[in-house]
């Protein structure tokens, strides 16, 4: 079974045919898919879809680039939906994401501390996105996250920051961005970091791999990351798809069988 550990399901990519889209997944072994949230909004679709589609899950919170459009009540909503809908095994996608100058660090810096918080009281792990951000983000996991555990989504930091992460309890999610030819240091860090706290993305409908790179992202791709990763490795890929969604299941504490 592979488990797409983050896929948008709920973007409007998918409104024609979503369903096609999970049954293609289906068909390419897709068991488990987790679906996370950027804000409120879409924290309630990914609980509407994890509620209709069997082996969905979902993670509730706001994005570093939401967090300037934080409406009073949202985060108490998110708090809400993460205590009553069975199916949110984690917070995310929260951290933070320099890439624009939008919205501003010191907005970003507090939505990220709230969703640790956020995490930490009701003691789910954390989904990061952490786009540029390697500094301040581990700078305010140092400070606020002790106890948190969790995964980093497209992982993109060195090999040395894997290991202080490790320690603290942190897995490290790959998307198609490790299949592309010159990803040369994803494809490093990928090959190095301990098996067993290696997770398999899409980020669909973003980031396709190779052979479909140009079109649209869907579950059913996250195979081609598995078969990279094994390539690097030097392993089978059944081995890698078996080892990923194990980690998977395990840090977002997902029963093996439904
Ligand atoms: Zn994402």
């Amino acid at each position: 079974m592979l488990f797409d550990t983050h896929c948008h399901l709920y973007d409007a990519a998918y409104d024609a045919d979503r369903s096609a889209v999970l049954e293609r997944a289906r068909a390419a072994g897709v068991g488990r898919m987790l679906c996370p949230a950027t804000d409120r909004q879409t924290s309630e679709a990914c609980v509407e879809l994890a509620r209709h589609y069997d082996g969905i899950y979902a993670a509730v919170g706001i994005h570093p680039q939401e967090a300037n459009r934080v409406q009073p009540g949202d985060i108490e909503a998110i708090r809400r939906l993460a205590e009553q809908e069975p199916s949110v095994v984690a917070i995310g996608e929260v951290g933070l994401d320099y890439h624009y100058d939008t919205p501003a660090r010191d907005v970003q810096k507090d939505v990220f501390v709230k969703m640790i918080q956020l995490a930490l009281s009701l003691d789910l792990p954390i989904d990061i996105h952490d786009r540029e951000a390697h500094g301040d983000t581990m700078e305010i996991l140092r400070q606020y996250g002790k106890g948190l555990r969790g995964v980093f989504h497209c992982y993109s930091g060195s090999l040395e920051m894997t290991t202080e992460l490790i320690r603290m309890g942190f897995y490290f999610g790959f998307t198609g961005t490790v299949v592309f030819p010159n990803s040369k240091r994803a494809k490093q860090v990928a090959s190095r970091i301990p098996m067993d706290r290696i997770l398999i993305e899409t980020d669909s409908p973003y980031l396709t791999p190779p052979p479909y790179r140009g079109s649209r992202n869907e579950p059913a791709y996250v195979r081609y990351v598995a078969e990279e990763i094994a390539r690097l490795r030097g392993l089978d890929a059944d081995c890698v798809i078996r080892k990923t969604a194990a980690n998977g299941l395990r840090i977002f504490g997902i029963a093996e069988t439904v």
